[in-house]
Order: structure tokens, then C-alpha cells, then sequence
């Protein structure tokens, strides 16, 4: 029988990196969950650098850590270091969950699914859907990949950056990239049946938001918006007095987090069970959300 210092050190080591990293929820919410399942692991935060990532994957292998995910500046550069890449992370080009197993290192991304867990939960689905979004960033490259594959009728991205929207939707035909004003997203709004901010308006401390955003009353739509601090931004707030379903960003946070822990780990996770929980936990955690 192992003594408890063995016991100890055997424990993979799992993080998340990026610049900045001391915001991340994720070492919170993943040793929450690691606790609850009582698994030999556990994650720390890791401040990478924009130039040293080739170094931490040198180090990664040297530790043999057992994984880590990837924030803003390195999941496209990452993409490009890891030995074979799986799913989402094939066509977006992008990863957010590196496993290093047997030498290599095996990139996924599960932003795009964990997004569609946090619809599913709420009742909603991207079948048949018309889906308008505001943004075309990375986390938008993931909404459009996982969107088409679960069935979307039509993609309709509007971005300042114009160049920036075709990209994302170069491989798809039922798609329309717009520019970004008001006028044109009010029309959309009207057109759509799902709509999802993907862009920092809204955020705490960041400056800017929507100024005139205006939702039909006479039909439900489900809006979303990726942001999850505020837990209602001005853009959820003007969709809910007019009655529409709203979802905010901690549910994609927290699913996106489970399925990397199923991937780090290879154990099936009660998704559903598990995100209740987390979520309760979080909040708590933070001494509330809003
Ligand atoms: P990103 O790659 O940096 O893209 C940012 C997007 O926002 C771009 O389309 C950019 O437009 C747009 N934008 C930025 N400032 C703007 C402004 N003042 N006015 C209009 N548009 C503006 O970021 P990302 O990774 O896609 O993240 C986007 C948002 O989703 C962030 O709020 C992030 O926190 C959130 N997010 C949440 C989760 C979650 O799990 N809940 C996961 C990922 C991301 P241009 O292209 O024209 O610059």
C-alpha cells in the first residue's frame, strides 16, 4: 500500500495557461471538481507569455504534466505545436485543451460544444436555426463550427472588422457577414432566432457597450451572450424585458471546463449534475455573480 507522500506525489499535474491568468476561474472551478471526484490530479494557473510558449511545452513534457488548457494569446499557437489535433480544434484551427499523453501532445477544443451544452440545458438547439453574431473572434470561429455541425440553417456574422467575419466563415455557404451598426443589428435581431454577443461590450471594466439595442416583443427569441461577469449585461437586460430566454456565458465557462476534464482525465463526467454544482460553487466562491 502507498503512504500518503507517495500517494501525493504521484498526482498528475494539470493548468491552464495565458497572459494575463490571475483572472482565470479555471484553476477554482477544475480543483473544485477534481476534489469532488476524488481523482489523483490538480491544476494550477500558469502565467505563458506570448514568446515563451515553445519553452512551456518543453517544460510540459519535461514535468510530464498530464495537461492544460489554453486562454488568450495561446490557443491558435498552440494549435500549431501540438502533435495531433482532434474535432472542432481540426477546422477552427485553434485549441483550448492539450492533453500530453504517451509523449504527444493531442489538442482539442471544447469552447463550440460547451456552448451548445449550455443551449441544451436551457431547452434551446442550433437545429433549423437562424444564428446572428455579434463578433468574429476566436470564441465565434468556435460557435459557427459546432453550430453548422449540429444542424444551423444560416450564419449571419456582424463584426467592425469585416475581413475578420469572412474568415470565419469561408467554409460555409449559408452565411452573410455584415458591418457593425446599429441599424443592422436591430434588422437582424428581428431575423434571427438565436442571437449571441461575442464581443467584450457589456464587460465589467471594459469601456464601451451597446448604446441602442432593440428586441421585437412579439416572438421568443433566445439570446446569449458569452460574457458572464456581469451576469446580466445591458444586452441580456434589454432581451428579458421583452420576454425573451436569456443565457449568459458561465455555462459555456463551466461545460467547456467539464469536457476538458473528461479529456485530461479519460472518466465520464454526469455533465448536467457536475455543471450544477460548479456553478453553485463559483458563485458562491465569488460571493455572487452580478
Ligand atoms: P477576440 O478573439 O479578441 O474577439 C473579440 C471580438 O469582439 C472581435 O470580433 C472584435 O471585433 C469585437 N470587439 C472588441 N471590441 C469591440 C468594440 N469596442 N466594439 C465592437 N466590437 C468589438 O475574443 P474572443 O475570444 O472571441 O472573446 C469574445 C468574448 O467572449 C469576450 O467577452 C470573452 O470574454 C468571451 N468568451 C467567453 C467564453 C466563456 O466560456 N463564457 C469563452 C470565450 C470567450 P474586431 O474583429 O472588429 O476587432
Amino acid at each position: 500500500m502507498k503512504t500518503k507522500i507517495e500517494f501525493l506525489n504521484d498526482y498528475k499535474k494539470l493548468g491552464v495557461i495565458g497572459s494575463p491568468i490571475n483572472h482565470s476561474l479555471s484553476p477554482l472551478m477544475q480543483n473544485y471538481m477534481i476534489k469532488k471526484l476524488d481523482i489523483p490530479f490538480m491544476y494550477l494557473p500558469f502565467h505563458v507569455g506570448k514568446n515563451q510558449l515553445k519553452d512551456f511545452f518543453k517544460a510540459a513534457e519535461l514535468l510530464e504534466i498530464g495537461g492544460f488548457n489554453c486562454t488568450i494569446p495561446h490557443k491558435e499557437e498552440s494549435y500549431l505545436l501540438c502533435d495531433r489535433v482532434f474535432g472542432d480544434a481540426l477546422v477552427s484551427k485553434s485549441v483550448n485543451t492539450v492533453k500530453y499523453f504517451e509523449g504527444k501532445f493531442l489538442g482539442y477544443s471544447t469552447d463550440g460544444e460547451g456552448f451548445n451544452l449550455s443551449l441544451t440545458e436551457n431547452g434551446a438547439s442550433f437545429e433549423n436555426k437562424k444564428i446572428l453574431l455579434i463578433g468574429a473572434g476566436g470564441a465565434a470561429r468556435a460557435l459557427v463550427i459546432t453550430g453548422f455541425n449540429k444542424g444551423a440553417d444560416f450564419f449571419t456574422v456582424i463584426n467592425r472588422n469585416i475581413e475578420r467575419g469572412k474568415d470565419i466563415l469561408k467554409d460555409f455557404e449559408n452565411s452573410e457577414v455584415l458591418p457593425f451598426e446599429e441599424n443592422i443589428i436591430n434588422q437582424k435581431i428581428k431575423e434571427s432566432d438565436i442571437i449571441i454577443n461575442c464581443t467584450p461590450l457589456g464587460m465589467e471594466s471594459f469601456k464601451g457597450d451597446f448604446s441602442d439595442i432593440v428586441f421585437p416583443d412579439n416572438e421568443k427569441k433566445v439570446v446569449c451572450d458569452l460574457i458572464y461577469k456581469p451576469s446580466c449585461t445591458k444586452f441580456l437586460k434589454a432581451a428579458k424585458e421583452k420576454g425573451h430566454l436569456v443565457i449568459n456565458g458561465l455555462g459555456m465557462l463551466i461545460y467547456q471546463g467539464i469536457l476538458a476534464l473528461q479529456i485530461f482525465t479519460d472518466r465520464e463526467i454526469d455533465v448536467f449534475e457536475m455543471k450544477k454544482d460548479v456553478e453553485a460553487y463559483i458563485i458562491k466562491a465569488l460571493g455572487g455573480l452580478s
